[in-house]
């Protein structure tokens, strides 16, 4: 395009600088585009947008509709990704490494949720009840851990207390560890009780709690290899600080595959990503 400001799409041209995505038409740009600083691109309620090029994002892109990143296609820049309401408004299988906004954190019923994704760490827990209807882990991480296994011939093992963890099962190993390890050790690698991820549903450790997992031939390939089945590694080495976990190689959070992917691409890790502060 001689002029990189302007955009074909649909049958549509356009020298606007702004971009408005309206529920009646959805939008569709395949070429390469640029939204420079102060100006924006903005996805309305009820809108789609479907980039299947670049986009050079130096302004700022707010997605209240649908944003499609096709495979190909890219977002980066020193712009910024507004999610107004939820992750599940991005169907990302592009690589996106712009800045991306979280909206803030809501509690329904004593529970966290940051643009629909259920937070849990040391600073956000779960009422005493949660899960126990469940009682297992989540049909979508069973099956991304089946489909794993399935591609890779790995064993992957997961014993019955490496996925749901209870409230009640929390709370007695929390104790446990208090009683053999002290408080200051145990809570860098247990969690009190409510605090465990592995209360969600959304939480498995893989095969064997153990550091050397990392350099495994598994180990390896979970970490390359998960996110594409919609899985992160929880608790980075990197990210200790931050996490206020020590490194999990072993420990996998389902988030589904398009903000799996966003969250591993962002090189972030879940707090970070989702703009978290932890005190505890
Ligand atoms: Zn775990």
């Amino acid at each position: 395009m001689e002029n990189n400001t302007s955009y074909t799409c649909s049958g549509l041209t356009s020298k606007d600088e702004n971009i408005t995505v309206s529920a009646d038409k959805p939008l569709v740009i395949n070429d390469n585009i640029t939204c420079k600083e102060g100006n924006e691109i903005r996805i309305e309620k009820g809108g789609t947008l479907t980039l299947g090029g670049d986009l050079d994002l130096s302004g700022d892109l707010y997605v209240e509709g649908k944003l499609i990143i096709e495979e190909d296609a890219t977002i980066s820049g020193s712009g910024i990704i507004h999610v107004v309401n939820s992750f599940d408004d991005i169907d990302c299988k592009g690589t996106v490494t712009a800045k991306i906004d979280a909206p803030e954190p809501v509690e329904i019923d004593g529970v966290t949720y940051v643009g629909g994704i259920l937070l849990v760490n040391k600073e956000y827990s779960l009422p005493r009840e949660f899960g126990t209807d469940i009682g297992d882990i989540r049909p979508e991480l069973r099956q991304a851990i089946e489909q794993m296994r399935a591609d890779t011939g790995f064993g992957m093992t997961l014993r019955p207390s490496s996925g749901y963890r209870s409230y009640a099962t929390q709370e007695w190993w929390f104790n446990y560890y208090c009683e053999t390890d002290g408080y200051e050790n145990a809570i860098t690698y247990s969690a009190r009780s409510g605090h465990s991820e592995h209360q969600t549903g959304y939480a498995a450790d893989i095969t064997k709690t153990e550091l050397d997992y990392a350099d495994t031939e598994e180990g390896k390939w979970l970490a390359a290899n998960c996110y594409k089945y919609g899985c992160i590694i929880r608790y980075p080495a990197d990210k200790v600080d931050i996490t206020g976990y020590v490194y999990e190689p072993w420990h996998i959070r389902y988030l589904g595959k398009s903000t799996a992917k966003l969250v591993h691409d962002s090189g972030l890790c879940l707090e970070e990503f989702l703009e978290v502060d932890r005190t505890n």
